[in-house]
């Protein structure tokens, strides 16, 4: 059983192997010097301490060799992105064919769907979770619109139900047994950034597949956050950034996963640029296009190398330690954030996210009954960075990498008695 006081957080912390990682991250401080309590990795992930390093090996490279960097830099930049492909295909339970670096999150995602959205006359419709993130719902809707259809007749919605906060899957089953033959998309984000809530992807899959429909994940808030097993899904594709728990830096590169089964599908329609043709030949440039299996045939640029440096960089802790030991930790965490919550009393706080462990990644999406921004305004100044979402969530993810037990001590803590001074 946890107990609420700091000398058993300390001791947690003690015990667990993975607090040595902690020293490898740059953590925010406030103007005196100390230490904040960072709890939005799930929104921008600290700074490895040897991200610098690894850009800076990429600028010494540029600097001194110029154009020949491309071959012979420490880490050639032709097949750059090659040096992340295991350790990502690792975090997101993929084979190496299936998984590539490229892009942007939502370009991504448009890319996916010019292969996987492929509407007729009367299946032409995408279901997505009602409370998307919105630049997924907005993409979905311009690709309806891109198709000649209306975005507002085209998009399903699976919604929770009254007075609940939480998707269901029965009734994303009534969908498909009432609409599932004009059903041509389901895009699903794998943890819904709102709610926390980290769905059943092989489930959803299975259920979109009996039904003829395409099945696709935006993985943003699972990648490094949970075992997402998406080979083992089955899903056609899934994307992600690696800017949240994947700690890559602003803006950076995203992930990209398309399933074996499409590898060498070279019927399947796709934008391409040179960076989908074969590796070989891609410098004679007067070939004909000639596709690259797998996901890396969807490539589009030449990527910019900081940013994979910085990746890289990433993917080397992630490696070390293995995505089964970080969610090994990452619940016990999350489990001691809910203890504590709980113990400010449930008719003051709810947490919409799931009790379930299976069913969630670290991130707790806390509501506080009366509260409006005040409230999280305090929190900042009190030390505690975490994020607001109208109308009246609070979400914090302590991430094991990190995070520590006393963080999350801490933190409560502090929400404890800026409650306490509201009411008196
Ligand atoms: C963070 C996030 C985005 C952001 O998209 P970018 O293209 O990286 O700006 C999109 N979708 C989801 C689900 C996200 O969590």
């Amino acid at each position: 059983m946890h107990k609420a006081t700091l000398d058993y957080a300390k001791q947690q912390d003690e015990f667990d192997e993975l607090s040595i990682y902690r020293h490898q991250f740059h953590i925010p401080t406030d103007k005196h010097g100390n230490e904040l309590i960072y709890m939005t990795g799930n929104s921008l992930g600290l700074q490895p301490k040897q991200t610098k390093a690894y850009i800076n090996q990429e600028l010494e490279d540029w600097a001194n060799l110029g154009v020949e960097g491309h071959t012979e830099a420490k880490n050639p930049w032709l097949p750059y992105h090659e040096f992340l492909t295991e350790s990502m295909a690792n975090v997101v339970g993929a084979k190496p064919i299936e998984v590539v670096t490229m892009n942007t999150l939502t370009a991504n995602l448009h890319f996916m769907m010019v292969s996987f959205y492929k509407p007729t006359k009367t299946r032409y419709k995408i279901i997505i979770e009602s409370d998307a993130f919105p630049s997924d719902k907005y993409a979905v809707e311009s690709q309806l619109r891109h198709h000649g259809f209306n975005d507002k007749a085209g998009l399903i919605l699976w919604k929770p139900r009254k007075n609940e906060d939480l998707l269901r899957y029965e009734d994303l089953e009534t969908i498909l047994e009432k609409q599932g033959s004009e059903v041509a998309l389901i895009m699903i984000g794998g943890v819904n950034y709102y709610t926390g809530q980290y769905f059943n992807l092989k489930r959803i899959t299975e259920l979109g597949h009996k039904h003829g429909s395409m099945v696709g994940f935006d993985c943003a808030h699972g990648a490094g956050n949970v075992e997402l097993n998406l080979h083992d899904s089955g899903a056609d594709f899934a994307v992600w950034c690696t800017y949240k728990y994947l700690n890559s830096g602003p803006g950076s590169l995203a992930g990209c996963f398309v399933h074996e089964r499409h590898a060498y599908n070279k019927d399947l329609n796709r934008f391409t640029g040179w960076w989908s043709h074969n590796k070989q030949t891609r410098f004679n440039m007067r070939h004909d296009f000639d596709l690259l299996p797998g996901a890396e045939g969807w490539q589009l640029s030449n990527p910019p190398i900081l940013s994979m440096a910085a990746i890289k960089a990433s993917l080397d802790i992630f490696n070390k330690i293995g995505i089964k030991k970080l969610t090994e930790k990452s619940k016990k965490l999350t489990d001691y954030f809910e203890f504590l919550l709980k113990q400010l009393g449930e008719d003051t706080i709810k947490i919409i996210t799931p009790e379930n462990p299976e069913e969630r990644g670290c991130q707790l999406s806390i509501q506080v009954l009366n509260a409006n921004k005040a409230l999280h305004n305090e929190l900042t100044v009190a030390g505690v960075i975490s994020d607001w979402r109208e109308p009246d969530v609070i979400r914090c993810a302590p991430t094991p990498l990190y995070n520590s037990f006393q963080d999350i001590y801490h933190m409560v803590d502090k929400l404890k008695d800026i409650l306490k001074n509201e009411i008196e």
